[in-house]
């Protein structure tokens, strides 16, 4: 196949530059050389976390990071709560409910974002509770939580440690762990981050740090203190991902040149181009204007279409590959991915590439509208 436009919500495609990258020979992991190198590339990524904490580097999928910082921070019977608004959400309810912890779930219909309000609401009738888990990007719905806020809000109303997965968005959306007061943030490299799969990263707040050193769940491969050990010497406990961190240091060069600003305003255009775009083609979209993320959308079937189908035809015709929806909404929507390695002009590609499929389905809409729409807003935003 020539062509594949992955239009996924990761894994994600990768830049020429970080690809070549990860071609450099392999040196060892406890070499002067590799030290050097390690040191100074988990240093660049921490403007993306918004922190002056340490960025420790798990050679993992995004799952075994979030499994590192509940199980790092809660004991077996301690409470927790964990806000789930989709498919991702209830990945730390599986975790935190493995380990025995006992889990208030606060749950949102699929396609909301978590308020400010539901979160105090729901922590006013509860005590001791020791750590509250939120999703930043709920990848499955398309929607951003307003984790600045719930943050404010766990540290007004409870003295939990606020623990977040930033897997799908951090690199591509604001990431102020310290000025917001988030504790554990935690990212994967195959989303927003324009990397392979194989590397997640951490970063601890010092009050995280007190709790970690406390904490009775064992952890071996995960224990996050080794972690640290080792990551005052420059290293990792075991082998880390040594390709996958070359690859990290390009990625880094890209988006110091672009201005991580702009690569946020970045996201948020191709956002508004999506939208504007499937609102002409007469399409629906699952969230709100004020809950949609920078990183995804979750887009509802064309009327009369199956969509099932349709995704297939546009894959197999055109080479266009989008994600169906998760669990609840499968069938119901599909996932346009928006994020890293990608700009307006793959946008536009996209939703022309929709719109040919919309013709072959016998769709009825104006021709050529929906690339009008993305247009005008690309055009707005660089008139200005
Ligand atoms: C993809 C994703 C994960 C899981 O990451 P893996 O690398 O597949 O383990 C967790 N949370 C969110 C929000 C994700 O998008």
């Amino acid at each position: 196949m020539y062509q594949n436009i992955l239009r996924h919500p990761g894994p994600t495609p990768i830049p020429q530059k970080v690809q070549q990258a990860m071609n450099n020979n392999i040196v060892s992991h406890r070499s002067e050389e590799f030290v050097q190198f390690f040191r100074e590339t988990s240093n660049r990524v921490k403007p993306l976390f918004g922190t002056k904490q340490d960025i420790l580097l798990i050679p993992s999928g995004g799952t075994a990071a979030l499994e590192a910082a509940a199980i790092n921070t809660v004991s077996p019977g301690e409470e927790v709560v964990v806000i789930t608004i989709g498919a991702f959400g209830d990945y730390f309810v599986s975790i935190c409910e493995k380990y025995g912890f006992k889990v208030h779930k606060l749950e949102k219909e699929w396609g909301q974002a978590c308020t400010e309000d539901d979160l105090i609401q729901f922590l006013k009738p509860l005590k001791n509770i020791k750590a509250v888990f939120a999703t930043y990007n709920e990848t499955s719905t398309g929607v951003i939580n307003p984790i600045e806020k719930l943050a404010n809000v766990v540290r007004t109303h409870s003295d939990a440690l606020f623990i977040v997965d930033g897997v799908s968005c951090i690199g591509g959306v604001p990431g102020e762990m310290d000025s917001w007061g988030i504790d554990i943030l935690v990212t994967g490299s195959q989303k927003a981050m324009m990397l392979p799969p194989g590397l997640s990263f951490i970063s601890v707040s010092e009050k995280a740090w007190k709790v970690i050193e406390n904490n009775q769940t064992p952890a071996y491969y995960l224990n996050l203190l080794t972690y640290l050990e080792w990551f005052a010497k420059g290293m990792t406990p075991n082998t880390p991902a040594i390709s996958i961190i070359y690859g990290l240091s390009a990625v880094c060069d890209l988006i110091e040149a672009e201005g991580f600003q702009q690569t946020i305003e970045r996201h948020q255009l191709m956002k508004n181009m999506v939208r504007e775009g499937m609102r002409a083609l007469r399409i629906g979209l699952l969230t709100s204007e004020e809950d949609a993320s920078p990183t995804i959308t979750a887009i509802r079937a064309p009327e009369g279409v199956d969509l099932g189908k349709y995704i297939g035809h546009l894959k197999q015709k055109y080479y266009l590959d989008f994600a169906g929806g998760l669990g609840k909404l499968q069938g119901e929507i599909f996932r346009f991915g928006h994020m890293g390695y990608c700009f307006p002009s793959d946008i536009l590609e996209a939703i022309s590439l929709m719109e040919a499929g919309l013709q072959d389905f016998g769709y009825s809409f104006e021709a050529g509208a929906g690339v009008k729409a993305a247009q005008d807003v690309f055009l707005t935003k660089h008139r200005n």
